[in-house]
């Protein structure tokens, strides 16, 4: 190839990269740190937050040779099942009214997605999200569909709202005096992404959404492309945190599409982080990405300090504590 086209493709690269990379923090963030063709071990599975239960349950299925979406499936049972955890599931804190509404979505190595928003009354959403993407045409089914569809497969209508959970937001009335609270409280909403023996990836994501939320409130963990994206040919990524600051950025197909570009795991969940960090500021928020690349390298990186993702790629998982824009 001649020089003057090995200058225009360099030239394309970079406006290319430029846009991508665009923006005031860019310039200050230092060199990318660029994938290269290592191959890491698989399987693999990672959770945000210290879901180490889930995590491990998954990988057990996983690394049996159990199908990967039953890993994911599974795993996120456990802390939908768990009163104890009080941003997913049963037990899962309500909006500003009283009704527990859950968001959850799943997405295979195929592109087939499925999610389910603003549902009451069933302790996994996960499972209906599933049942979504195999048995519908649809993405999305949202509120009373949802719930119908939910019944027609079968599933059970239960009461979400624990007895704790309905104190808690007597007490959170008094002070808030019945206006949601945008803040940095604890978000443990579990988002889940795994890599299979053969290389394919799928990932699940789970939760009651924002503590006290208006009525209606849709968080980012249902929507393909912000609280969970998976392109088999790349990645996958998932997220926690503010919804509301992963949706206006589209965060987990950002992650994706930096590693697209050539970034690693870890510098692309840094990447869309600091997006955020320069379109909206966050300093009261946090957001946590985690992501997956095709060759089992996996990262993370968080708005705030304490964000953590569990990982197992052996019987024993590992527990990190992301790296943070903010300190
Ligand atoms: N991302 C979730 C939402 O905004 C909350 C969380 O991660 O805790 O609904």
């Amino acid at each position: 190839m001649s020089r003057t086209n090995n200058r225009r493709r360099f030239i394309k690269k970079l406006s290319a990269s430029s846009m991508i990379f665009g923006g005031a923090l860019f310039s200050s963030c230092g060199s990318l740190k660029k994938a290269t063709n290592k191959e890491y071990k698989k399987p693999l599975v990672i959770s945000t937050w210290n879901n180490h239960e889930a995590n491990q349950m998954a990988w057990d299925i996983l690394n049996s040779g159990g199908a990967i979406l039953d890993a994911i499936e599974k795993g996120i049972h456990i802390p939908e099942n768990n009163p104890n955890d009080t941003s997913v599931g049963y037990g899962g804190r309500p909006d500003r009214d009283g009704f527990v509404t859950l968001d959850a979505c799943m997405m295979d190595h195929l592109g087939n997605a499925g999610s389910v928003t603003f549902m009451s009354g069933f302790k996994n959403p996960i499972s209906v999200a599933r049942k979504v993407m195999e048995e519908t045409p649809h993405v999305i089914l949202s509120g009373i569909g949802a719930e119908e569809f939910a019944i027609n497969q079968g599933f059970k209508r239960e009461n979400l709202l624990t007895s704790d959970s309905e104190k808690a937001l007597e007490e959170w009335k008094v002070k808030s005096k019945y206006a949601p609270v945008i803040n940095s409280e604890r978000h443990d909403t579990i988002g889940m992404i795994a890599i299979d023996r053969q290389g394919n990836l799928s990932g699940g994501c789970s939760t009651s959404g924002l503590a006290y939320k208006m009525r209606g409130r849709v968080g980012d963990s249902p929507i393909i492309g912000a609280g969970l994206f998976v392109d088999n040919d790349i990645g996958a990524a998932t997220a926690t945190g503010l919804g509301e600051l992963v949706l206006k950025t589209l965060g987990t197909f950002l992650v994706v599409e930096f590693m697209r570009s050539g970034l690693t795991p870890q510098e692309a969940c840094k990447r869309a982080v600091l997006r955020i960090a320069d379109k909206y500021g966050g300093k009261d928020n946090q957001v946590g990405f985690i992501a997956i690349a095709k060759n089992g390298d996996y990262g993370g990186y968080s708005l705030q300090k304490g964000f953590q993702y569990i990982v197992h790629n052996s019987d024993k998982g590992v527990l990190f504590n992301s790296a943070s824009f903010y300190s």
